[in-house]
């Protein structure tokens, strides 16, 4: 089993796509999670492109969320699209952050991932609240690579 497969177990895997589905109840983000083993490169830089392949930069008011997770090199990153980006302040995430932190440091993993899911959705649902004609534009599934 690879150590991307092992990482979390199918239940886990369950946990964290009903995270993603109860923080888009409070905004119209769209909250994605993208795991795999490593990087060769930066990882934000790896992060940012992750984001285009999963045309997370496709969104009507481009605010796509992606938490990206390079399990060996114990490295993790938030990104936002450009949308947030524009009315947000430049340490926006770090509470989020925190949370996950502080899980991954005591090897919580699948529940650094279920609260940092959490906690962006309600981050989010200042600067972009539930619409009644919400559309769940990306996918809440779990992105591997
Ligand atoms: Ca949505
Ligand atoms: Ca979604």
């Amino acid at each position: 089993m690879s150590k991307v497969e092992a990482f979390l177990t199918p239940e886990e895997e369950k946990e964290i796509i009903s995270a993603i589905r109860t923080a888009e109840t409070n905004t119209s983000g769209e909250i994605r999670i993208h795991i795999e083993a490593s990087s060769e490169k930066e990882h934000y830089e790896r992060a940012l492109e992750v984001f285009h392949l999963l045309k997370m930069d496709n969104t009507k008011d481009a605010n796509g969320v992606l938490i990206y997770v390079a399990v060996k090199d114990h490295k993790f990153v938030i990104c936002g699209d450009k949308g947030i980006n524009d009315v947000i302040a430049e340490n926006f995430w770090d509470t989020t952050k925190n949370v996950i932190q502080d899980h991954f440091k005591k090897g919580n993993f699948k529940q650094g991932i279920v609260d940092g899911i959490l906690k962006a959705g309600l981050e989010l649902q200042n600067h972009f609240p539930w619409q009644t004609d919400d559309v769940d534009e990306l996918s809440n599934e779990i992105s591997k690579g």
